[in-house]
């Protein structure tokens, strides 16, 4: 029997000396890889890791992160990677939670989580960016040598904590069979082969950065400039040796911002992805006329992998996410009633497919909630598609809003406003309204300072219906984002819960 997910992804090369990862402190080459992993991977056994024990990582990006992330996979268990960002209190939810047997943490956090992983009886351990750490520390008496522990498609291979706006985070359960075939359905649909350098700026907490990226990109027997994180002068310095970037729309539009950002910079590149967040379509078409290139936009989520994108060859529409991947069964449906809504409607995504994980950890209410009695996932993404296929997505159900009776998809005012000289971006959304229920804000950030509120109203007036113009406009200097570029619409409602009771 073998391990899916590692003879899928990571053996195919494990003894090549073609260099894997190229970072500002040189090469890392697969052989050199496979056997950092294979230390790891001891190392861990050591520690107390059975198969399907979990292992609880909190640390920065670094080569060394990625082989532990490669090593809790040949050894049989479950990667179960945090953001960086979350405090010792909030790890205090994903530790008890999801009870691994090994925790991974960074010396900065370590104390504070000595009291969480005792509670539970997991071996602690810390992994620093500098390569330092208490399991660095025993690598070097580790064998190089190690036979993976056979899991099939159906085990654990990771649980991803959802990023969750609205009440508690929930640990998606993504089988050996979920990531090694979006790794596959990817690489062919985006002709990624072993000639790829893949531009790396992303985090490797999250999908994208972590799967999307690196199981792709491995199982090609490619190679990653694998940096810390996103910033311009990295972009401009590595871009030239990269045929390929996977990005969040932030990436794009600073990029774009940038005067040293030019087509010579680009022409190296046979492609550019956007995903994560709504890439806006003002942003696609800047970059193609900067560089020439069109942005490939993409849709997924922690739950169900990729699933919907525009092509390879074919027409890149600005505004969409594209079509269904091959092997992904995509419909839009009626919320209330399940019914697939007619050609250009709104309606939920639901899917279903090899992609879509099975379940969340330990919450067996939720993921029956979630899922209807045929296996289709429902995303919670609202959206509609067009006669060629193409799909648009709208917004999150929880977003809508529904003022005075009436539902009002923020999109539709987000690009209207957007369109508006002296705009640069807007969220619209919903708060509590004594007479209409909720009423529509637009919170806007505005390119020139001289922009004033009452030009917006006059400009949506006769262009969209009344109960879709907002009743407040409010400016700001930026969107609350979170690292993955989402604008966190729950945290604009409410900062402006008041304004309307
Ligand atoms: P996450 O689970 O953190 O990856 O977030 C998934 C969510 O991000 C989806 O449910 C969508 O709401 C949003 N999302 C991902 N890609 C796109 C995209 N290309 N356009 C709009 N929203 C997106």
């Amino acid at each position: 029997m073998t391990n899916v997910l590692y003879d899928g992804v990571f053996a195919p090369f494990s003894s090549s000396e073609k260099p894997f990862l190229l970072t500002p402190s040189g090469h890392v080459s697969y052989t050199a890889f496979t056997q950092l992993t294979n230390q790891f991977a001891n190392c861990l056994v050591k520690n107390g890791l059975h198969p399907d024990d979990r292992v609880a990582v909190q640390v920065d990006k670094s080569v060394m992160q990625l082989a532990l992330y490669a090593a809790v996979i040949k050894a049989g268990g479950v990667y179960l990677p945090l953001n960086t960002e979350y405090t010792p209190h909030e790890l205090d939810y994903f530790i008890s939670d999801a009870k691994p047997a090994v925790v991974v943490v960074a010396n900065r956090v370590s104390e504070a989580v000595t009291p969480l992983a005792s509670g539970i009886g997991a071996n602690l351990q810390t992994l620093n960016a500098d390569e330092t750490g208490s399991l660095v520390r025993q690598l070097d008496l580790e064998s190089t040598d190690f036979t993976a522990v056979p899991r099939s498609d159906e085990d654990l291979a990771a649980i991803l904590y959802t990023s969750g706006t609205t009440g508690r985070s929930k640990g998606a359960k993504l089988c050996h069979r979920n990531l090694l075939s979006n790794a596959k359905v990817l690489a062919k649909s985006w002709h990624f082969t072993s000639y790829d350098v893949l531009l790396h700026m992303l985090p490797v907490y999250h999908t994208h950065g972590l799967f999307v990226a690196t199981n792709l990109l491995c199982m090609v027997g490619g190679s990653i400039i694998f940096l810390p994180k996103f910033s311009i002068a990295d972009a401009l310095a590595w871009m030239p040796k990269a045929t390929s970037m996977m990005g969040v729309p932030t990436f794009y539009t600073r990029l774009i911002d940038s005067s040293e950002f030019t087509r010579e910079v680009a022409s190296h590149m046979r492609l550019f992805i956007s995903g994560s967040a709504p890439l806006l379509a003002e942003t696609h078409v800047k970059f193609e006329r900067r560089t020439g290139k069109m942005i490939l936009e993409r849709y997924g989520m922690t739950e169900t992998n990729m699933s919907i994108s525009n092509p390879y060859e074919g027409m890149r529409i600005a505004g969409t996410v594209g079509k269904p991947l091959p092997g992904v069964e995509i419909r839009i449906v009626d919320t209330k009633t399940g019914v697939p809504v007619p050609e250009g409607e709104i309606g939920i995504i639901e899917q279903r497919g090899d992609n879509v994980f099975l379940g969340y950890w330990e919450m067996p209410e939720k993921t029956a909630e979630s899922f209807r009695a045929d296996g289709f996932f429902i995303t919670g993404d609202m959206a509609k598609q067009d006669k060629n296929g193409y799909i648009t997505i709208v917004g999150r159900d929880k977003d809508l809003i529904i003022s005075g009776g009436l539902n009002v998809y923020p999109k539709e005012v987000e690009v209207m406003i957007d369109d508006i000289d002296g705009v640069l971006e807007s969220a619209v959304i919903g708060v509590p309204h004594r007479d209409f229920g909720e009423a529509v804000v637009a919170v806007v950030v505005p390119s020139d300072k001289n922009l004033d509120t009452a030009l917006i109203s006059r400009s949506l007036t006769g262009r969209i219906a009344k109960f879709k113009q907002p009743k407040a406009i409010v400016l700001a200097d930026a969107l609350p984002r979170n690292t993955m570029g989402k604008v966190q619409k729950a945290e604009l409602r409410r900062s402006h819960a008041d304004l309307f009771v």
